[in-house]
C-alpha cells in the first residue's frame, strides 16, 4: 500500500503511530529511512511485554507494546497496554537519531484468531498475500464454524488486468503458502478487483461468522 501511495501521489510516505488514550498521532514516527518508528523517549517510556505473564521481554522479542507517559499532565498513563504486537530496537537508525525504534506492528492481541488450536494473526496471512504476483492488497478472512470445527476462507482480490482464468491457480498457490507458513488449511477465493468491501479508517480484515459463545 505504501508503494502504491508513493507512486501515485509522488511523495515519500512515512508511518506515524499514536493512540487516543496516550495523545493521538505522534507518539512515534518514521524518518526518511522508513525503517521503524522513532519513539519519542523524552515523553514516553516504551516496553514490550509477554501478554500472558505481563513480564517485560528482552529487546528484539515480539510482544505487546506498553507505554508510560512521562510528561503528560491531567491524564497520565502508567504502563498502558496497547494490545499492539511489535518489537523494539535500540540500534541507531541510519538517519543518526538514537531513539528506540518501534518495528512494524504485526498484529493485535485482540484480533488473534484461534483456528483449530493454532494462534493466527491476520497479519500473518497478509504477509503471505503481499508480494504474491497477481494479488492486490485487499483481502478479508471469513471465519465460519462447520460442525464443531472452524474454517477460514481468504477472500482476496486479483490485481486489475489479471485473467480470471488464472484465479483458481493463484488461489491454489496462496493456499499452499498459507499452509506452509502459517500452519492452517484455508479455502482461498481469488476475486475480481473491487469486490472486497472497503472500510473508512482502519481496514476490517476479519468477518467472524462463528456463533457467539455464551
Ligand atoms: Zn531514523
Amino acid at each position: 500500500m505504501r508503494a502504491e501511495i508513493e507512486s501515485r501521489i509522488g511523495l515519500k510516505a512515512v508511518d506515524i503511530y499514536g493512540l487516543s488514550e496516550i495523545m493521538g498521532p505522534g507518539v512515534a514516527c518514521e524518518c526518511e529511512c522508513q525503517d521503524g518508528l522513532h519513539g519519542w523517549e523524552d515523553h514516553f517510556l516504551f516496553e514490550v511485554i509477554d501478554p500472558e505473564s505481563g513480564r517485560p521481554l528482552p529487546e528484539g522479542e515480539a510482544g505487546e507494546l506498553v507505554i508510560t507517559t512521562l510528561t503528560k499532565q491531567a491524564l497520565p498513563m502508567i504502563r498502558y497496554r496497547t494490545r499492539d504486537i511489535t518489537r523494539l530496537t535500540t540500534v541507531p537508525c541510519d538517519c543518526g537519531r538514537n531513539h528506540v525504534r518501534i518495528l512494524r506492528i504485526t498484529g493485535r492481541n485482540d484480533d488473534m484468531l484461534i483456528i483449530r488450536g493454532v494462534n493466527v494473526y491476520p497479519s500473518q496471512i497478509e504477509a503471505v498475500l503481499v508480494g504474491r504476483p497477481q494479488l492486490a492488497p485487499h483481502y478479508q478472512l471469513v471465519v465460519e464454524r462447520e460442525g464443531i470445527l472452524d474454517k477460514v476462507r481468504i477472500e482476496v482480490e486479483a490485481l486489475p488486468g489479471t485473467d480470471p482464468a488464472q484465479f483458481a491457480e493463484v488461489a491454489r498457490d496462496v493456499r499452499h503458502h498459507v499452509k506452509s507458513m502459517v500452519g492452517i488449511t484455508t479455502e482461498v477465493k481469488v476475486q475480481a478487483p473491487g469486490t472486497v468491501p472497503r472500510s473508512q479508517g482502519k481496514a476490517v480484515r476479519v468477518r467472524d461468522l462463528r456463533p457467539k459463545e455464551i
